[in-house]
């Protein structure tokens, strides 16, 4: 095993990589107004970088009764969106990835996209060899939030920018898209769970096998650095709701020992969430 790869009950979890990209420190540490119940811990790092490497993460998830990719990364295709991004470094791309382990795209039984922003979903479509948009991952269900879809459609302003129509768009003629509204199991011990905050109709995976459970929860908790309650992103379009979120779901997560994966994290993806004084800290798995 190593830190981008474990073992959960009867379930082989990988973090591939699709890439990465940098944010300056204004965009990483941002103060959130407090939330009743929530202790802000401080204020961010006096030195260190100005700007912070993020990486794109993918989760394959291979459990028994199916193969399940979480998130698609920022994918192959050219779009203005990405080239707005600082430093990007693209990765070969999610079917080259998994084509490293064996896995082709029809191998892939289901797609979650934790939301529709472009560096989590753009591995959703490939283009077809007339040029045309189709799903990456012909034999897929992909499962997505009702409420993302619609926003994804019709953004509102402030974040019409992290939409790229052509990652989700072909999805709807594919007959492939499940939509579905709050909680919902989408394969035997796998389920998502809404976690709004980062968009309004984000959503998590949580994954059970063995007595043991793993929390994908997107750009909920991006990096260590936003598990506790001090920073969001300054991509958070209601960061007051995203502690309440965090909140919530730590009162389940770190009662119950959950590992968690972190969707930008670069080197060491997996990990706890667990009590550190007034507050909660991210700690890699070794
Ligand atoms: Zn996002």
């Amino acid at each position: 095993m190593t830190p981008r790869e474990l073992i959960l009950g009867g379930v082989r979890v990988r973090c591939l990589e699709d890439g990465r990209f940098t944010i300056p420190r204004g965009a990483m540490y941002v103060r959130p107004p407090t939330e009743a119940g929530t202790r802000n811990q401080g204020p961010p790092p006096a030195s260190g970088p100005d700007r912070f490497v993020l990486a794109m993460n993918i989760f394959l998830v291979e459990s028994p009764d199916a193969r399940i990719v979480i998130d698609t990364g920022i994918g192959t295709k050219a779009s203005p969106a990405a080239s707005e991004l600082g430093d990007l470094a693209r990765g070969p791309g999610l079917e080259a990835l998994l084509g490293g382990f064996g896995i082709g795209p029809g191998d892939i039984d289901i797609v979650v996209n934790t939301h529709l922003h472009f560096d989590h979903c753009g591995g959703d479509t490939a283009s077809s060899p007339d040029g045309r948009l189709r799903p990456a991952f012909p034999n897929a269900v992909y499962v997505i939030q009702k409420g993302e879809w619609e926003t994804a459609l019709h953004p509102p302003a402030r974040d019409e920018a992290s939409y790229v129509a052509a990652d989700f768009e072909p999805l709807a003629a594919s007959g492939r898209l499940r939509l579905v509204e709050g909680e919902a199991v989408i394969a035997a011990g796998v389920e998502v769970v809404l976690t709004p905050g980062h968009t309004a109709h984000h959503q998590s995976v949580i994954v059970r096998s063995g007595g043991a459970a793993m929390l994908f929860a997107g750009d909920l908790i991006p990096t260590a650095a936003h598990a506790g309650f001090s920073f969001v992103m300054s991509y958070d379009l209601d960061p007051r709701l995203s502690l309440k979120t965090k909140r919530a779901i730590y009162g389940r997560s770190v009662q119950e020992g959950w590992i968690v994966a972190l969707a930008h994290e670069t080197d060491r993806p997996f990990g706890t969430i667990d009590r550190d004084g007034v507050g909660f800290a991210f700690r890699p798995l070794a």
